[in-house]
Protein backbone atom coordinates (compact mmCIF):
# COMPACT_ATOMS: atom_id res chain seq x y z
CA UNK A 1 0.00 0.00 0.00
CA UNK A 2 1.65 3.61 -0.33
CA UNK A 3 2.60 5.27 2.33
CA UNK A 4 3.88 8.16 0.40
CA UNK A 5 2.22 11.39 1.01
CA UNK A 6 1.11 13.00 -2.47
CA UNK A 7 2.49 16.65 -3.13
CA UNK A 8 -0.05 18.82 -1.93
CA UNK A 9 -1.04 17.47 1.22
CA UNK A 10 -0.15 17.79 4.57
CA UNK A 11 3.22 16.58 5.67
CA UNK A 12 4.21 16.22 9.25
CA UNK A 13 7.52 16.31 8.82
CA UNK A 14 7.94 19.50 6.60
CA UNK A 15 5.66 20.74 9.56
CA UNK A 16 7.83 20.08 12.21
CA UNK A 17 11.42 21.06 10.59
CA UNK A 18 12.77 23.57 8.08
CA UNK A 19 11.04 22.07 5.15
CA UNK A 20 8.15 23.64 6.78
CA UNK A 21 8.39 26.41 3.76
CA UNK A 22 8.49 23.82 1.53
CA UNK A 23 4.64 22.02 2.33
CA UNK A 24 1.77 23.98 2.25
CA UNK A 25 1.57 26.50 4.95
CA UNK A 26 -1.85 27.54 3.88
CA UNK A 27 -2.89 24.32 4.03
CA UNK A 28 -1.83 24.17 7.83
CA UNK A 29 -3.24 27.97 8.49
CA UNK A 30 -6.49 26.62 7.63
CA UNK A 31 -6.43 23.53 9.74
CA UNK A 32 -5.10 25.39 12.59
CA UNK A 33 -7.63 27.79 12.33
CA UNK A 34 -10.30 25.43 12.46
CA UNK A 35 -11.78 24.12 16.17
CA UNK A 36 -12.38 20.70 15.64
CA UNK A 37 -9.33 18.33 16.45
CA UNK A 38 -7.99 16.99 12.71
CA UNK A 39 -5.38 14.45 11.32
CA UNK A 40 -4.36 13.54 8.23
CA UNK A 41 -3.82 9.97 7.39
CA UNK A 42 -2.25 8.22 4.65
CA UNK A 43 -3.67 5.10 2.92
CA UNK A 44 -2.31 2.79 5.87
CA UNK A 45 -3.60 4.98 8.52
CA UNK A 46 -0.37 6.83 9.27
CA UNK A 47 -0.76 10.78 10.45
CA UNK A 48 0.72 13.06 8.28
CA UNK A 49 -0.18 15.66 10.56
CA UNK A 50 -2.45 16.85 13.24
CA UNK A 51 -3.92 20.29 13.73
CA UNK A 52 -3.26 23.10 16.81
CA UNK A 53 -6.48 21.59 18.26
CA UNK A 54 -5.48 18.54 18.33
CA UNK A 55 -2.10 18.82 19.88
CA UNK A 56 -3.96 21.65 22.74
CA UNK A 57 -6.23 18.85 23.62
CA UNK A 58 -3.94 15.99 24.14
CA UNK A 59 -1.64 18.15 25.96
CA UNK A 60 -4.29 20.08 27.96
CA UNK A 61 -6.45 16.80 29.11
CA UNK A 62 -3.06 14.41 29.27
CA UNK A 63 -4.34 11.71 27.52
CA UNK A 64 -1.50 11.10 24.70
CA UNK A 65 0.40 8.27 25.20
CA UNK A 66 2.68 10.18 22.68
CA UNK A 67 4.84 13.11 23.23
CA UNK A 68 3.93 16.08 20.78
CA UNK A 69 6.38 15.74 18.23
CA UNK A 70 5.48 11.87 18.41
CA UNK A 71 2.63 11.94 16.04
CA UNK A 72 4.84 11.95 13.04
CA UNK A 73 4.71 8.96 11.46
CA UNK A 74 2.50 7.17 14.43
CA UNK A 75 -0.37 4.65 12.94
CA UNK A 76 -3.81 6.08 14.33
CA UNK A 77 -4.91 2.23 14.25
CA UNK A 78 -2.44 1.30 16.59
CA UNK A 79 -2.89 4.34 18.79
CA UNK A 80 -6.44 3.66 18.58
CA UNK A 81 -5.83 0.17 19.73
CA UNK A 82 -3.74 1.08 22.60
CA UNK A 83 -6.57 3.38 23.72
CA UNK A 84 -8.83 0.52 23.84
CA UNK A 85 -11.19 0.92 27.38
CA UNK A 86 -8.39 3.34 28.82
CA UNK A 87 -9.36 6.40 26.60
CA UNK A 88 -12.22 5.51 23.96
CA UNK A 89 -14.48 2.58 24.77
CA UNK A 90 -15.40 2.42 21.13
CA UNK A 91 -12.12 1.77 19.66
CA UNK A 92 -12.93 -1.27 18.17
CA UNK A 93 -15.94 0.44 16.23
CA UNK A 94 -14.01 3.14 15.58
CA UNK A 95 -10.86 1.19 13.64
CA UNK A 96 -13.40 -0.63 11.65
CA UNK A 97 -14.84 2.51 10.29
CA UNK A 98 -11.41 3.74 10.01
CA UNK A 99 -10.66 0.87 8.02
CA UNK A 100 -13.50 0.71 5.55
CA UNK A 101 -12.67 4.51 4.55
CA UNK A 102 -9.14 3.94 3.98
CA UNK A 103 -10.32 0.96 1.99
CA UNK A 104 -12.46 2.76 -0.29
CA UNK A 105 -15.45 0.31 0.89
CA UNK A 106 -17.43 3.26 2.56
CA UNK A 107 -16.62 7.25 1.99
CA UNK A 108 -16.87 8.80 5.08
CA UNK A 109 -17.97 7.27 9.08
CA UNK A 110 -18.84 8.94 12.01
CA UNK A 111 -19.83 8.09 15.60
CA UNK A 112 -20.31 9.74 18.76
CA UNK A 113 -18.48 9.09 21.99
CA UNK A 114 -18.41 9.94 25.50
CA UNK A 115 -16.03 9.98 27.86
CA UNK A 116 -15.21 11.89 31.23
CA UNK A 117 -12.63 14.70 31.15
CA UNK A 118 -11.30 15.27 34.77
CA UNK A 119 -14.80 14.13 36.09
CA UNK A 120 -16.83 15.95 33.39
CA UNK A 121 -18.80 13.83 30.84
CA UNK A 122 -17.89 14.93 27.39
CA UNK A 123 -19.04 13.90 24.12
CA UNK A 124 -17.53 13.95 21.00
CA UNK A 125 -18.34 13.25 17.18
CA UNK A 126 -16.11 11.35 15.20
CA UNK A 127 -15.83 11.65 11.65
CA UNK A 128 -13.53 9.61 9.43
CA UNK A 129 -13.75 11.53 5.50
CA UNK A 130 -11.95 9.68 2.86
CA UNK A 131 -9.23 10.98 0.49
CA UNK A 132 -9.36 11.09 -3.30
CA UNK A 133 -7.90 8.17 -5.47
CA UNK A 134 -7.68 6.07 -2.09
CA UNK A 135 -4.84 8.67 -0.87
CA UNK A 136 -5.32 8.10 3.25
CA UNK A 137 -8.45 10.44 5.15
CA UNK A 138 -9.26 12.83 7.49
CA UNK A 139 -10.00 12.53 11.34
CA UNK A 140 -12.15 15.12 12.73
CA UNK A 141 -12.86 14.87 16.66
CA UNK A 142 -16.03 18.17 17.72
CA UNK A 143 -16.94 18.70 20.87
CA UNK A 144 -20.65 17.64 20.74
CA UNK A 145 -21.12 18.43 24.33
CA UNK A 146 -23.40 21.18 24.59
CA UNK A 147 -25.47 19.65 21.98
CA UNK A 148 -26.01 16.19 23.98
CA UNK A 149 -26.75 18.31 26.98
CA UNK A 150 -29.50 19.92 25.41
CA UNK A 151 -30.76 16.44 24.13
CA UNK A 152 -30.58 15.04 26.93
CA UNK A 153 -33.11 17.85 28.81
CA UNK A 154 -35.09 17.01 25.72
CA UNK A 155 -35.31 13.75 26.71
CA UNK A 156 -35.75 13.93 30.35
CA UNK A 157 -38.80 17.23 29.41
CA UNK A 158 -40.48 14.55 27.63
CA UNK A 159 -40.53 11.68 29.65
CA UNK A 160 -41.63 13.97 32.79
CA UNK A 161 -44.43 15.71 30.47
CA UNK A 162 -45.68 12.62 29.29
CA UNK A 163 -45.42 10.67 32.52
CA UNK A 164 -47.11 13.47 34.14
CA UNK A 165 -50.06 14.22 31.47
CA UNK A 166 -51.17 10.75 31.45
CA UNK A 167 -52.72 10.50 35.03
CA UNK A 168 -55.64 13.73 34.27
CA UNK A 169 -56.36 11.83 30.64
CA UNK A 170 -56.49 8.37 32.37
CA UNK A 171 -59.17 10.34 34.99
CA UNK A 172 -60.76 11.64 31.88
CA UNK A 173 -60.93 8.58 30.41
CA UNK A 174 -62.89 7.40 33.48
CA UNK A 175 -65.29 9.99 33.72
CA UNK A 176 -66.46 9.94 30.12
CA UNK A 177 -66.99 5.95 30.54
CA UNK A 178 -69.09 6.57 34.21
CA UNK A 179 -71.15 9.59 31.87
CA UNK A 180 -71.94 7.25 28.94
CA UNK A 181 -73.14 4.45 31.18
CA UNK A 182 -74.76 6.67 33.54
CA UNK A 183 -76.39 9.09 30.96
CA UNK A 184 -76.30 6.83 27.42
CA UNK A 185 -79.99 6.16 27.37
CA UNK A 186 -80.77 9.91 27.26
CA UNK A 187 -77.69 10.97 25.44
CA UNK A 188 -79.27 9.28 21.75
CA UNK A 189 -78.48 12.09 19.05
CA UNK A 190 -75.57 14.78 19.22
CA UNK A 191 -74.22 14.31 23.13
CA UNK A 192 -73.99 11.09 22.89
CA UNK A 193 -71.95 11.36 19.98
CA UNK A 194 -70.00 13.73 20.96
CA UNK A 195 -69.37 11.30 24.14
CA UNK A 196 -68.10 8.95 21.70
CA UNK A 197 -65.76 10.75 20.05
CA UNK A 198 -64.48 12.20 23.18
CA UNK A 199 -64.00 8.86 24.38
CA UNK A 200 -61.96 7.47 21.18
CA UNK A 201 -60.16 10.94 21.24
CA UNK A 202 -58.92 10.46 24.90
CA UNK A 203 -57.70 6.64 23.64
CA UNK A 204 -55.80 8.09 21.15
CA UNK A 205 -54.02 10.37 23.52
CA UNK A 206 -53.13 7.97 25.83
CA UNK A 207 -51.55 6.09 22.61
CA UNK A 208 -49.45 8.57 21.67
CA UNK A 209 -48.19 9.52 25.13
CA UNK A 210 -47.13 5.60 25.68
CA UNK A 211 -45.47 5.61 22.35
CA UNK A 212 -43.37 9.60 23.36
CA UNK A 213 -42.61 7.45 26.48
CA UNK A 214 -40.96 4.48 24.35
CA UNK A 215 -39.41 6.17 21.83
CA UNK A 216 -38.02 9.23 23.95
CA UNK A 217 -36.87 6.17 26.67
CA UNK A 218 -35.49 4.19 23.97
CA UNK A 219 -34.15 5.88 20.81
CA UNK A 220 -34.63 3.24 17.71
CA UNK A 221 -36.94 1.57 19.68
CA UNK A 222 -39.10 -0.89 17.70
CA UNK A 223 -42.82 0.02 16.79
CA UNK A 224 -45.06 -2.65 17.66
CA UNK A 225 -47.56 -3.53 15.00
CA UNK A 226 -51.78 -4.73 15.74
CA UNK A 227 -52.29 -5.34 11.82
CA UNK A 228 -55.40 -5.71 10.53
CA UNK A 229 -56.71 -5.45 7.20
CA UNK A 230 -59.15 -2.32 6.55
CA UNK A 231 -60.14 -0.12 3.90
CA UNK A 232 -57.37 2.87 3.40
CA UNK A 233 -59.50 5.20 1.35
CA UNK A 234 -62.10 5.27 4.25
CA UNK A 235 -59.35 5.57 6.75
CA UNK A 236 -57.86 8.67 4.48
CA UNK A 237 -61.18 10.40 4.26
CA UNK A 238 -61.67 10.51 8.09
CA UNK A 239 -58.36 11.74 8.64
CA UNK A 240 -58.25 14.80 6.46
CA UNK A 241 -62.36 15.21 8.41
CA UNK A 242 -60.77 14.87 11.98
CA UNK A 243 -57.65 17.63 10.79
CA UNK A 244 -60.30 19.56 8.95
CA UNK A 245 -62.05 20.10 12.06
CA UNK A 246 -59.19 21.22 13.55
CA UNK A 247 -57.72 23.62 11.12
CA UNK A 248 -61.11 25.26 9.44
CA UNK A 249 -59.13 27.96 7.68
CA UNK A 250 -57.22 26.08 5.41
CA UNK A 251 -58.42 24.03 2.50
CA UNK A 252 -57.24 19.63 2.74
CA UNK A 253 -58.49 18.56 -1.07
CA UNK A 254 -57.88 15.23 -1.57
CA UNK A 255 -57.36 14.68 -5.12
CA UNK A 256 -57.37 11.11 -5.30
CA UNK A 257 -58.01 8.70 -3.01
CA UNK A 258 -58.01 4.70 -4.63
CA UNK A 259 -60.01 2.39 -2.61
CA UNK A 260 -57.20 0.20 -1.18
CA UNK A 261 -57.72 -2.99 1.06
CA UNK A 262 -54.57 -2.60 3.31
CA UNK A 263 -53.16 -4.95 5.65
CA UNK A 264 -51.34 -2.71 8.55
CA UNK A 265 -52.02 -1.27 11.96
CA UNK A 266 -54.50 1.18 11.37
CA UNK A 267 -54.10 3.68 13.86
CA UNK A 268 -50.32 4.12 13.66
CA UNK A 269 -51.16 4.67 9.76
CA UNK A 270 -53.61 7.24 11.20
CA UNK A 271 -50.53 8.97 13.21
CA UNK A 272 -48.62 8.96 10.73
CA UNK A 273 -51.13 11.11 8.15
CA UNK A 274 -52.52 13.31 11.08
CA UNK A 275 -49.08 14.14 11.52
CA UNK A 276 -48.40 15.18 7.88
CA UNK A 277 -51.78 16.69 7.44
CA UNK A 278 -50.88 18.50 10.88
CA UNK A 279 -47.45 19.56 9.85
CA UNK A 280 -49.00 20.71 6.03
CA UNK A 281 -51.26 22.86 8.18
CA UNK A 282 -48.70 24.30 10.89
CA UNK A 283 -45.40 24.91 8.42
CA UNK A 284 -47.82 26.91 6.10
CA UNK A 285 -48.91 29.97 7.47
CA UNK A 286 -49.40 31.98 4.28
CA UNK A 287 -51.27 29.72 2.33
CA UNK A 288 -53.89 27.52 2.83
CA UNK A 289 -53.72 25.01 0.28
CA UNK A 290 -53.07 21.44 0.87
CA UNK A 291 -53.54 18.37 -1.56
CA UNK A 292 -53.70 14.82 -0.45
CA UNK A 293 -53.19 11.78 -2.62
CA UNK A 294 -53.45 7.68 -1.97
CA UNK A 295 -52.51 5.81 -5.31
CA UNK A 296 -51.54 2.61 -6.21
CA UNK A 297 -48.61 2.04 -8.43
CA UNK A 298 -46.46 -1.01 -8.96
CA UNK A 299 -47.96 -3.10 -6.00
CA UNK A 300 -47.56 -0.28 -3.85
CA UNK A 301 -50.07 2.59 -1.72
CA UNK A 302 -48.48 5.28 -2.48
CA UNK A 303 -49.56 8.65 -0.74
CA UNK A 304 -48.62 12.29 -0.10
CA UNK A 305 -48.95 15.41 1.48
CA UNK A 306 -48.20 18.82 -0.90
CA UNK A 307 -48.54 22.24 0.94
CA UNK A 308 -47.34 25.58 -0.34
CA UNK A 309 -45.65 26.94 3.09
CA UNK A 310 -42.24 27.68 4.32
CA UNK A 311 -40.66 24.38 2.29
CA UNK A 312 -37.24 23.40 3.79
CA UNK A 313 -33.77 23.59 2.08
CA UNK A 314 -31.96 21.25 0.86
CA UNK A 315 -29.21 20.84 3.63
CA UNK A 316 -32.48 19.96 5.86
CA UNK A 317 -34.12 17.84 3.85
CA UNK A 318 -33.06 14.32 5.32
CA UNK A 319 -32.29 15.33 8.49
CA UNK A 320 -35.89 16.43 9.35
CA UNK A 321 -37.19 12.66 9.98
CA UNK A 322 -34.06 12.33 12.76
CA UNK A 323 -35.23 12.05 16.37
CA UNK A 324 -35.72 15.82 17.73
CA UNK A 325 -34.46 17.58 14.23
CA UNK A 326 -35.89 20.93 13.51
CA UNK A 327 -35.18 23.77 11.39
CA UNK A 328 -34.08 26.25 12.31
CA UNK A 329 -36.48 29.43 10.95
CA UNK A 330 -37.37 33.07 11.65
CA UNK A 331 -40.58 32.71 12.93
CA UNK A 332 -41.16 30.09 16.01
CA UNK A 333 -43.27 27.15 15.27
CA UNK A 334 -44.34 24.51 18.46
CA UNK A 335 -43.43 21.32 18.35
CA UNK A 336 -40.19 18.57 19.66
CA UNK A 337 -39.52 17.41 16.68
CA UNK A 338 -40.48 13.41 17.28
CA UNK A 339 -43.11 13.45 14.95
CA UNK A 340 -41.54 12.87 11.66
CA UNK A 341 -39.41 10.61 13.37
CA UNK A 342 -42.23 8.64 14.99
CA UNK A 343 -43.78 8.49 11.18
CA UNK A 344 -40.66 7.05 9.86
CA UNK A 345 -40.44 4.20 12.41
CA UNK A 346 -44.14 3.44 11.82
CA UNK A 347 -43.59 3.45 8.31
CA UNK A 348 -40.34 1.16 8.26
CA UNK A 349 -42.10 -1.25 10.88
CA UNK A 350 -44.82 -1.68 7.68
CA UNK A 351 -41.68 -2.04 5.22
CA UNK A 352 -42.00 0.77 3.05
CA UNK A 353 -40.49 4.21 2.33
CA UNK A 354 -41.13 7.67 3.35
CA UNK A 355 -38.96 11.10 1.76
CA UNK A 356 -39.83 14.81 1.01
CA UNK A 357 -39.39 16.91 -1.79
CA UNK A 358 -39.40 20.54 -1.18
CA UNK A 359 -37.94 24.00 -2.19
CA UNK A 360 -37.19 26.19 0.40
CA UNK A 361 -40.65 28.80 0.94
CA UNK A 362 -42.62 26.73 -2.26
CA UNK A 363 -43.60 23.95 0.64
CA UNK A 364 -43.01 20.63 0.70
CA UNK A 365 -44.64 17.37 -0.74
CA UNK A 366 -44.23 14.24 1.83
CA UNK A 367 -44.37 11.10 0.33
CA UNK A 368 -44.78 7.09 1.99
CA UNK A 369 -44.87 4.42 0.20
CA UNK A 370 -46.12 0.76 1.74
CA UNK A 371 -45.79 -2.63 -0.10
CA UNK A 372 -49.30 -3.68 -0.62
CA UNK A 373 -49.26 -7.65 0.63
CA UNK A 374 -51.78 -10.08 -1.67
CA UNK A 375 -53.77 -11.29 1.50
P1 LIG B 1 -42.21 19.25 14.92
O1 LIG B 1 -43.15 19.76 13.89
O2 LIG B 1 -42.86 18.93 16.21
O3 LIG B 1 -41.00 20.10 15.08
P2 LIG B 1 -41.68 16.97 13.14
O4 LIG B 1 -40.83 15.78 13.44
O5 LIG B 1 -43.07 16.73 12.73
O6 LIG B 1 -41.61 17.85 14.47
O7 LIG B 1 -40.94 17.82 12.03
C1 LIG B 1 -39.54 18.02 12.11
C2 LIG B 1 -39.17 19.32 11.44
O8 LIG B 1 -39.38 19.21 10.02
C3 LIG B 1 -40.00 20.51 11.85
O9 LIG B 1 -39.50 21.13 13.01
C4 LIG B 1 -39.90 21.43 10.63
O10 LIG B 1 -38.71 22.16 10.71
C5 LIG B 1 -39.80 20.44 9.47
N1 LIG B 1 -41.09 20.22 8.79
C6 LIG B 1 -41.94 19.19 8.98
N2 LIG B 1 -43.00 19.28 8.16
C7 LIG B 1 -42.82 20.41 7.42
C8 LIG B 1 -43.58 21.07 6.40
N3 LIG B 1 -44.72 20.56 5.93
N4 LIG B 1 -43.07 22.22 5.88
C9 LIG B 1 -41.91 22.74 6.33
N5 LIG B 1 -41.15 22.16 7.30
C10 LIG B 1 -41.59 21.01 7.84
Amino acid sequence: MKTVVQPGYFDIKARNSAESAGASPLSHAILDSLPARIAVLNADGIIQTVNEAWVAFENENSLTVLSKTDYNNTNYIELLKRSEGYILEESSEAIVGILAVLKGDISSFAMEYCYDLRGIKCWFLMRITGLPSLQGAIVTHDDITDRKEIELMKDEFISIASHELKTPITSLKGIVHILKLSFGKQMRGEGGKLLSTMESQLNKLVKILSDLLVMNATPGAKVLLHLEKFDFKKLVNETVRNVKNLSPLHFLSIAENESISFTGDRFRMEQVITNLLTNAVKYSPQSNQVIIKSTVDDGKLLFSVQDFGIGIDNENLNKVFERFYRVKTKRTFAGFGLGLYISAEIIKAHRGKIWVESESGKGCVFHFSLPLTND
